[in-house]
């Protein structure tokens, strides 16, 4: 008998659930692009939040619709603003790694209040994108967390 209470068993279960096995694809935009594509992007592949890179391709900044939105209902036109203007920019990103637990990350979305971070890697002095993990992917583990405990 290991002592175990059913409730620790599951707190380490949850432990466990690393970002790489619950990850999604990132969607990217360029700095130069304007707000107007950057709707369009979002339309197109269906997601909230746009990852930012630089010319090297590395992590700029995080693009989000009420971002657009005030961009949106502000005077300037949308086809003239480059998103670099408008997104929040590092260092102020909140990322992680594939090697995180998700439960950091569920953590790190409520704190923050936000819903997306981008999930990266280091390359040189910066950040490459490799990942995303939103609201819905957390809650997809937690899903799956349920049914696993069920069987
Ligand atoms: P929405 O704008 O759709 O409500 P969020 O709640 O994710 O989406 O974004 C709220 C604000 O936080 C936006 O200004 C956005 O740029 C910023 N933001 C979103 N994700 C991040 C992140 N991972 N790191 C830093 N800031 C972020």
């Amino acid at each position: 008998y290991t002592g175990q209470t059913p409730f620790t068993l599951l707190s380490e279960q949850i432990q466990k659930m690393e970002v790489r096995n619950y990850q999604s694809l990132p969607v990217v935009a360029k700095e130069s692009s304007s707000a107007y594509e950057a709707v369009c992007t979002m339309f197109l592949e269906d997601v909230g939040s746009l990852f930012v890179v630089n010319d090297q391709g590395l992590l700029s900044g995080v693009l989000s619709r009420k971002d657009l939105l005030r961009t949106a209902i502000g005077s300037q036109d949308m086809n003239h603003v480059p998103i670099s203007v408008i997104m929040s920019r590092m260092p102020n990103i909140t990322f992680c790694r594939s090697d995180d637990a998700v439960i950091d990350v569920a953590e790190l979305l409520i704190s923050r209040e936000i819903d997306a971070l981008p999930v990266v890697r280091t390359k040189g002095d910066g950040l490459e994108v490799i990942g995303r993990m939103t609201k819905t992917n957390i809650t997809k583990a937690f899903v799956e967390l349920a049914r696993g405990a069920a069987e």
